[in-house]
């Protein structure tokens, strides 16, 4: 528009006076910018399967392409409480507590909202997925950052507990975790429990990588934790499961009367999500095999990765699950981490994401991340560069 109109746009107070553009849209960007190996933002370079591209070719060609029922289709809700049901012994209704999101993000936003009231506090574990505080501040709800144990990650109950007030609505977790790499064990999942149990705080468990466990670790679902399941909302996303995170389709299990609050804000929000995704989703579930072998076809990938990382000098953090490598880079630079993956990205051509981007307070412990979920093509061209340094 022309200046004169600009001028006359009333100034506007933001909702979110902190928040810029995310890291991973400014990561990938100059990634794109200096044709850097972008092992930044979390996506994988390589296809999905083509027969499930058939799946969503065949039910838009038999004509599944209006509007969905407002919580999703039934044959998708269905296989999903099947695969609950099987992995994690729960039973969930598929119509009145499982309900089809446009993605983990929408999911987990239309959450916040339906249940944090202004004033209400939710504990968030830092390092943190970077949607969580802003969702909780456009519901009004004040986030209570608690951090995990630095060096290693692992939740600290003490710290929880003591964070814990009357004000507390809700708490939220990620296992297995962006972006430390950390799972969480069936004990520290015990813990959470017994911690909970004398309160009505909430769970919002955020398992997007839930499939990507790593040394025959099982996943701790919620779902697997009656006194965690009856106060929880599951999130899972198809697009890391699939290798289709464009598609933006995931979900949220939880108790019915918690799934009816969700759907009164969901039905505001979203509506509906995409039709064919759907359909094709619910068909290819049909067959377990393509999740449950991602352990291994992601174990593979980590352990390339990380012995050619071991042939640099930065020092290399665990791994239990998801498609993250951390590592520290005080080895290798003196400068801070934002700066350290700008420079990498420009100077060495590869990208990554400083670990500071996952803290509000922008704390700076000299580890950035890595994506491993690309192809081997793709991670030993980025460590040719990367055993430069
Ligand atoms: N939570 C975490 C921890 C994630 O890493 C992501 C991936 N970007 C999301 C939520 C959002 O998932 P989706 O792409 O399905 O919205
Ligand atoms: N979850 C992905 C990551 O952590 C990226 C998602 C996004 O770009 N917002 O890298």
């Amino acid at each position: 528009m022309n200046s004169e109109i600009q001028a006359r746009t009333p100034a506007l107070s933001s909702r979110l006076p902190r928040v810029g553009t995310t890291i991973f849209t400014v990561m990938s960007a100059l990634a794109a910018q200096h044709n850097a190996v972008n092992l930044g933002q979390g996506f994988p370079d390589f296809a999905c399967d083509p027969s499930l591209v058939d799946a969503v070719t065949k039910a838009m060609q038999a004509g599944h392409n209006q509007y969905p029922p407002m919580i999703g289709v039934a044959v998708l809700r269905q296989a999903i409480a099947r695969k609950i049901e099987a992995l994690h012994r729960q039973r969930y209704d598929g119509d009145s507590e499982i309900t089809i999101t446009a993605g983990a993000t929408q999911a987990i936003l239309t959450t916040i909202l339906a249940i944090v009231h202004p004033g209400d506090e939710v504990i968030v574990l830092e390092p943190c997925y970077d949607s969580y505080v802003p969702n909780i501040e456009l519901a009004g709800g004040v986030a209570v950052r608690v951090p995990l144990t630095p060096g290693t990650f692992r939740p600290d109950f003490a710290k929880i507990a003591a964070a814990l007030t009357p004000r507390t609505r809700a708490i939220l977790i990620n296992s297995p975790h962006n972006p430390s790499a950390t799972i969480w064990s069936e004990a520290e999942m015990r813990s959470l429990q017994d911690l909970l149990a004398p309160t009505n705080v909430l769970l919002i468990s955020d398992e997007v990588y839930e499939h990507m466990v790593f040394d025959g670790q099982q996943h701790q679902s919620a779902a697997r934790f009656p006194g965690l399941a009856a106060r929880a909302f599951i999130v899972s996303s198809f697009g890391k499961t699939y290798h289709v995170t464009g598609w933006k389709v995931g979900y949220v299990a939880a108790p019915a009367t918690l799934t009816a609050e969700f759907r009164k804000v969901h039905q505001f929000n979203v509506f509906t999500v995409n039709t064919p995704m759907q359909y094709a989703l619910a068909a290819y579930m049909a067959d377990p095999a393509p999740y449950l072998g991602l352990p291994a076809f992601y174990q593979r990938k980590r352990d390339l990765f990380r012995e050619g990382l071991a042939k640099t000098r930065f020092k290399i953090l665990h791994t239990e699950g998801s498609y993250f490598q951390c590592v520290d880079i005080s080895q290798v630079s003196d400068l801070g981490e934002a700066d350290f993956c700008q420079w990498l990205t420009r100077d060495i051509g590869v990208a990554a994401i400083p670990l500071s981007a996952f803290y509000g307070m922008g704390f700076d412990q000299r580890v950035v991340r890595f994506c491993f979920a690309k192809q081997d093509a793709t991670l030993l061209a980025a460590l040719e560069r990367l055993q430069k340094l």
